[in-house]
């Protein structure tokens, strides 16, 4: 079976980043993570065997930890500010792409449009952007429009980790509504998600008859790129860790793609590399 890995793959520069500073040793056994910082056991694990303590949003009461970090996923601003006036020193390890659509959403709002984000409301980068602005919608599929019910001017933003052909089939349809006379679009969607995307299509392309996708189960664009493949009508699995590959899955292939999301360590890559060239032979 030919072996054929994603031109672009794996973790990106906002969560390596968020990932090294959270291990630099001055922070060990001193820092509280609000969030998850990564949607990946395998770097959980190793974040927490470094003394990181890991919790939500709504848990911010149980911090006894001189640092809090911010992830790479972001924060809105009054977050911030609450962690600070509780006397914690905040470690902000908000990626510039999400800095940068916050600015955006705000820049919209204050031009006087109303901002639509559209994205999965429950996610927390989403959340961050939302705490930012006065009033907005997030729109996750169409049948969440008549959240702009009655608005002229709609400027529009995407959380980061989404496909561009989505988001533009939800401009398409906003765009239909006859109360919207004016309508914004700036492009939100970050480039190494873009990179990934891209990739995937060329590896569909080039004939691929089954697919394998590392990355954390929670993990939104993980699973994005999982979805690419089975659209194509071809055999997916979405794996986490090595141990989930089963040798069934390639009897009779060919072709196999390997791809994996953003917070997915190349170790781990490594590994589901290896495991499947013993498996398929
Ligand atoms: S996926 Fe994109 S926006 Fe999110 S942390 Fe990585 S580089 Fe930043």
């Amino acid at each position: 079976m030919k072996i054929t890995l994603a031109s672009a793959m794996g973790t990106c520069f906002g969560v390596q980043d968020a990932i090294d500073l959270a291990l630099d040793p001055q922070y060990r056994d001193k820092l509280t993570v609000v969030g998850q910082l990564v949607h990946n056991p395998q770097t959980v694990e190793r974040l927490e065997a470094n003394g990181v303590r890991i919790i939500e949003r709504e848990e911010i009461d149980t911090i006894q930890t001189e640092h809090v970090m911010i992830t790479a996923h972001g924060a809105a601003e009054n977050t911030k500010k609450d962690l600070e006036g509780r006397g914690y020193h905040v470690l902000d390890a908000s990626c510039p792409l999400v800095i940068r659509l916050h600015k955006l959403a705000l820049f919209l709002e204050r031009k006087g449009y109303f901002p639509v984000i559209v994205g999965q409301r429950d996610h927390v980068e989403v959340k961050g952007v939302v705490g930012d602005l006065k009033d907005c919608a997030v729109i996750g599929d169409e049948s969440d429009l008549h959240l702009i019910d009655g608005k002229p001017k709609i400027g529009v933003v995407s959380q980061t980790t989404n496909r561009l052909e989505r988001v533009n089939e939800i401009i398409a349809a906003i765009r239909n509504l006859d109360h919207v006379e004016d309508l914004r679009f700036i492009d939100t969607i970050c480039q190494p998600v873009k990179d990934r995307q891209q990739a995937i299509f060329d590896l569909v392309h080039a004939n691929i008859d089954v697919g394998v996708v590392v990355g954390g189960k929670n993990s939104s664009n993980t699973r994005k790129l999982y979805d690419v493949i089975r659209d194509h009508g071809i055999d997916a699995y979405h794996i986490a860790d090595v141990d989930e590959l089963q040798a069934d899955w390639f009897k009779g292939k060919s072709h196999l793609g390997i791809t994996a999301g953003t917070s997915t360590p190349q170790d781990v890559i490594e590994d589901v590399y290896n495991r499947i060239n013993d498996l398929a032979n």
